[in-house]
């Protein structure tokens, strides 16, 4: 079901899905320089013209987030604050993104991650149609340019706003609006087409040696830039705050973390099992194009959304480095 709607009209829907949901897009910060996951009221407010610098995973897997509070011999584990449910305009790539966080998540090991199953319950997706490619995408070439699991999908034109209707929840929000004929298209095509590194459990050892890695131990600056605005980054840390100097009360929260990071592996006693940046690159490109798909199945981890590039302050690309990669086992490297 498809409708049109104009876009004072759409605001005011929009005021009235906020009573139960936590309505976020892509925004511009308060800074007015990036474009992040923010609340809106307004169609207004979502960036359309360019590509989100963070992505949507702030929104059900914060930053920071208190996991449980010690009291002397206590523990209380902390409670979701959020009462409302999320819905969250986001891209198809970012919609792709939460199905790699929810195999880390709840499907690892055999045990649910209670803290992001919380959250994660709670979201719901409006796709934002991507009208053609951004310059750094490469959605296309890891199968990620398509999103099925979203509840409406928006194309936002100048002056009117064109809606599907998927999710029969939230058919009394549209009962009065006009119909017409759309459904959401996407890309097609990128500007970038990633060539995929054939690693298997055959040619590991060899890929793992290669001299290919030590460029980066002087070009990476071990900033974790790239983890952090990647949709598919899961890695946490875990920091207990004491309230009060020599008391026994405080709180254990979980923060992001990043393999790029220079003591991400560090362990106590000082060991670190990957000592430079060339092989924490190593571990990123193997986990985003190896070892995911390995243990999963189906799809790479990485939905080619390119943030990553954008984000590099020393423009070290990891779409090249995962095709030169590949160039190179294909040359029968050693
Ligand atoms: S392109 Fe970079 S930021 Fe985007 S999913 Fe892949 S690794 Fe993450
Ligand atoms: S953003 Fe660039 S410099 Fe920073 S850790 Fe990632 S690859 Fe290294």
């Amino acid at each position: 079901m498809g409708y049109c709607i104009e876009k004072t009209r759409f605001d005011e829907i929009l005021g009235e899905l906020a009573e139960t949901y936590q309505i976020y897009a892509p925004r511009l910060d308060a800074q007015k320089r990036r474009v992040r996951f923010g609340k809106i009221n307004s169609v207004s407010q979502i960036v359309t013209d360019r590509q989100s610098d963070f992505s949507a995973k702030e929104v059900y897997y914060p930053i920071s987030q208190v996991m449980f509070y010690f009291r002397d011999d206590r523990v209380e584990i902390s409670e979701a604050k959020d009462e409302k449910d999320f819905l969250i305009f986001a891209r198809a790539c970012d919609i792709n993104s939460i199905r790699r966080l929810d195999r880390i998540f709840l499907e690892n090991g055999g045990a649910q991650d209670l803290f992001y199953k919380r959250l994660r319950d709670k979201v719901k997706f409006v796709l934002l149609e991507c009208p053609e490619s951004f310059d750094e995408c490469f959605c296309v070439s890891v199968g990620s340019n398509i999103a099925e699991d979203y509840s409406l999908a928006v194309r936002i034109n100048d002056d009117d706003v064109k809606v599907e209707l998927k999710d029969e929840d939230f058919e009394d929000y549209f009962d009065d609006e006009e119909e017409c004929d759309y459904h959401a298209e996407f890309v097609t095509e990128n500007k970038k087409t990633v060539r995929i590194p054939q690693i298997s459990r055959d040619n590991l050892k060899t890929v793992s040696e290669l001299e290919f890695w030590k460029q980066f131990d002087d070009k990476c600056l071990s900033c974790g830039g790239c983890n952090t605005v990647c949709g598919t980054c899961s890695c946490f840390d875990t920091v207990d705050v004491i309230y009060e100097e020599g008391s026994n009360d405080g709180e254990r929260r979980r923060v992001w973390s990043g393999c790029m990071l220079e003591d991400f592996t560090l362990t106590a006693g000082g060991s670190r099992a990957r000592k430079t940046p060339g092989a924490n690159m190593r571990f990123k490109v193997f986990h985003k194009f190896y070892d995911f798909k390995d243990r999963f199945g189906e799809e790479h981890m990485c939905v080619g959304c390119g943030r990553c590039d954008i984000r590099c302050p020393k423009e070290l690309s990891f779409f090249d480095t995962v095709c030169e990669l590949h160039d190179l086992i294909e040359e029968g490297a050693e």
